[in-house]
């Protein structure tokens, strides 16, 4: 049943309807969405849906019966990683740059759109500070015109190289405005901001997650980043390289536990208006998983320790508390468990370019 439809019929709305002015309307909106999610079929849309988090988003949002609207430019992302969802009925595909309006009709708005690696921000960055203010403006507006739930991704980056640890979400960071991270810290800070305004200038229905490092098949093997970079390595027998002496620390999300703390920040009532931190608190050194990959690929890979990159933050680990608290959300994969499929899913793509290539 189609959300709009079904309060337009009235249904549970004629129950919850207090008062007839538009902000018990939006009120009543809101609460249905949120009870109903896994039982109703919302429109839903995903920028960076052709991305590496926003694929899986959209593969679940499916999953659970929901129709997708996935707009993406591909600057990041590619077509491969949706590829299996076309031919669900309920999946569309858009290649638009967010940062332009468009209009759509949505009971909810996702907004992933925004390169999130270090190679892909610095080899982007106007483009990434663009589509993080101007493109969660142009989401902002829609939300704010259709009445639908929003949700922004930022960052753990907004943190920059925390002071306070681990990092909890009324800690305001530490950040270099100026330095060659600072497109996408900044800018994310920036989306941040916006939405805030958004929901307390127009009471949109808007939260904000900070999503900490996260892994999964997906994600692109080139793109610099620790988990993509070992693995390639590991199943080629190539040395890994660490950037640093291997004693600064991580903390990695599988993707799916990800996603499902996606869903909970954005439909479970009481959620407005707030942020939440997302990620794994394990945490370990850059070592330790240069040293688990090697063990999980049945390497022989020596490891060689090159500089550290400028602005690496030191320690990085999410407190979680508030969203166990507020949305119930447990993590589900563990550590070993994670980086075999991811294994798999790069050992599969690289046999799969290769036996193309041969
Ligand atoms: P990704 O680069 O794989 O996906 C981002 C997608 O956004 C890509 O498909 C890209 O083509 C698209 N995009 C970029 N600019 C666009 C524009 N102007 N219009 C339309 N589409 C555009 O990155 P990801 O890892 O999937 O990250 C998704 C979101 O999560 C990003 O907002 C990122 O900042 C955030 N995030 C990710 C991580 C992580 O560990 N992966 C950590 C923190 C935050």
């Amino acid at each position: 049943m189609r959300l709009k439809a079904y309060l337009r019929g009235g249904g549970l709305a004629s129950h919850l309807r207090l008062k007839n002015n538009e902000n018990s309307i939006r009120y009543e909106y809101y609460l249905i969405s949120s009870i109903c999610w896994r039982s109703c079929s919302l429109k839903i849309v995903v920028t960076g849906g052709a991305g590496f988090i926003g694929s899986h988003l959209c593969a679940r949002l499916l999953e659970d019966g929901h129709s997708v609207l996935c707009v993406d430019n591909l600057l990041t992302g590619s077509e491969q990683n949706i590829d299996s969802l076309h031919n669900n009925p309920r999946f569309t595909f858009l290649q638009h740059d967010v940062t332009h309006p468009f209009s759509f009709e949505a009971d909810a708005i996702f907004h992933l759109a925004s390169p999130a690696s270090p190679i892909g921000y610095m080899e982007h960055p106007i483009e990434t500070i663009l589509v993080n203010s101007q493109g969660t403006y142009q989401m902002l507006e829609q939300a704010r015109k259709q009445k639908a739930l929003f949700l922004f991704t930022s960052t753990s980056e907004i943190y920059g190289d925390p002071l306070v640890h681990p990092q909890r979400e009324d800690y305001w960071g530490n950040v270099n405005s100026i330095g060659p991270r600072a497109c996408y810290d900044e800018s994310k800070r920036l989306g941040e901001t916006l939405t805030m305004e958004y929901y307390r200038q127009y009471q949109i229905n808007a939260r904000i997650v900070r999503i900490f490092n996260t892994y999964g098949p997906n994600s692109q093997a080139d793109d610099g980043r620790m988990i993509p970079n070992f693995i390639t390595q590991a199943l080629q027998n190539e040395s890994l390289t660490i950037y640093g002496d291997g004693n600064k620390t991580r903390s990695i999300c599988y993707v799916s536990d990800l996603v499902e703390g996606l869903l909970l920040a954005l439909f479970k009532p009481y959620t407005t208006g707030e942020v939440f931190n997302l990620g794994n608190t394990e945490e370990h050194t850059v070592l330790e998983y240069a040293q688990t990959i090697i063990r999980l690929c049945n390497a022989s890979s020596p490891i060689v320790f090159e500089s550290s990159r400028i602005d690496d933050p030191e320690r990085r680990r999410p407190d979680i508390t508030k969203a166990q608290r507020m949305l119930g959300w447990q993590l589900k994969v563990s550590l070993e468990d994670g980086l075999r499929r991811t294994i798999e899913w790069f050992s599969t793509q690289m046999s799969q370019l290769s036996s193309v290539r041969s």
